[in-house]
């Protein structure tokens, strides 16, 4: 089933690896083997794979930093393909306000990269975990920030190998949402336009917005962020305390004592022990608050 892919691996900028753990690439430390983890580097590169897994007939799953990510503990029968190397490179153009970055880069370097440029507008994405192009798909936001004030263009590679460029008007972007969320493309590169600063002005907002991170939300254990989406007209977190939920604990899932809209592993926590929980908490605040809680957690091999 896997031989051609296996083959890959005899090509420059791809490495294949077999029943890697998901555990290992995921925030919340959770997720059994994927059957073939398959790292690109280049263009090239990546159009071979994904000429061999549409010949093969092979389930894809795009990886950005599986920080926002349940991996089922029998991991996943498929590939899934992260994207390196050039994938990784951010690049300012020669206006001096728009930066190209490849969609596998951290958005903790993307936005080193637009501070020591002195450039603002990325400032609340600082300490979302995420990468640059995970970020883009889910129109990641904090802080009253979010990646659909500053995307100019997103460019993406479709399942078979076509490249295409989508411009701001293009992306529908919305809460947690993008043209991509639930698609198949691949995203390789976004740009971004941002407002030229003082790099310690920029600084001094991203020390403050990390600061409020770490007071409110349990940085300590892992974990994929805000488990469910903020409800209309009220918020998860306020939802779930007042149903009297904080702390409530499944095995090693616990609703955190510090943000009642994280759902953490204290240790050694399960897929099915997590997946428990949200049920949990789903089936009490809309007994309890009439509101059915949304996951913004996204799930892979369940
Ligand atoms: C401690 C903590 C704090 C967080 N705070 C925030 C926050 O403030 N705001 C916020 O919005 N989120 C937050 N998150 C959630 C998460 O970091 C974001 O949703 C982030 O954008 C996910 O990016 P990722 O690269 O990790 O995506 P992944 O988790 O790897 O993947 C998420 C989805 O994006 C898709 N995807 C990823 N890369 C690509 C690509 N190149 N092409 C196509 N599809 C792709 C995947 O297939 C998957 O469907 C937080 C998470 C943690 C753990």
């Amino acid at each position: 089933m896997y031989e051609k892919i296996d083959a890959l691996r005899n090509i420059s900028g791809c490495t294949v690896l077999v029943d890697e753990p998901m555990s290992a690439h995921t925030s919340f430390r959770i997720g059994g083997p994927a059957d073939r983890f398959v790292c690109v580097e280049n263009q090239e590169a990546l159009k071979k794979v994904l000429e061999t897994i549409a010949d093969e007939q092979l389930p894809l799953f795009v990886l950005g930093k599986g920080s926002n990510l349940l991996v089922a503990d029998e991991g996943f029968r498929g590939v899934v393909l992260s994207l390196e190397g050039d994938f990784k490179q951010i690049t300012l153009d020669n206006d001096g306000v728009t930066i190209r970055c490849g969609a596998g880069a951290s958005l903790s370097s993307l936005c080193k990269f637009a501070r020591d440029h002195a450039l603002s507008g990325l400032e609340f994405a600082w300490g979302i975990p995420g990468s640059a192009g995970g970020a883009a798909y889910m129109n990641a936001g904090a802080y009253g920030g979010e990646m659909k004030d500053v995307l100019t263009s997103v460019q993406a590679v479709s399942l078979d190998g076509r490249e295409k460029t989508l411009y701001a008007d293009e992306l529908d972007l919305s809460y947690r949402h993008s043209v991509f969320t639930g698609g198949t493309d691949i995203i390789t590169f976004v740009c971004l336009r941002l407002v030229p600063s003082k790099v310690e002005q920029i600084q001094s907002r991203m020390n403050e917005l990390i600061l409020r991170r770490k007071e409110k939300q349990p940085l300590e254990f892992a974990s994929a962020g805000s488990t469910f989406k903020r409800p209309e007209g009220y918020f998860a977190a306020a939802l779930i305390e007042q149903c009297g939920l904080k702390g409530y604990t499944i095995g090693g899932a616990q609703v955190s004592f510090k943000h009642s809209g994280f759902i953490i592993n204290t240790g050694n926590a399960t897929c099915k022990e997590v997946l428990a929980l949200i049920a949990h908490v789903q089936y009490v605040v809309e007994e309890q608050a009439h509101v059915r809680l949304q996951t913004e957690v996204e799930f892979l091999g369940l």
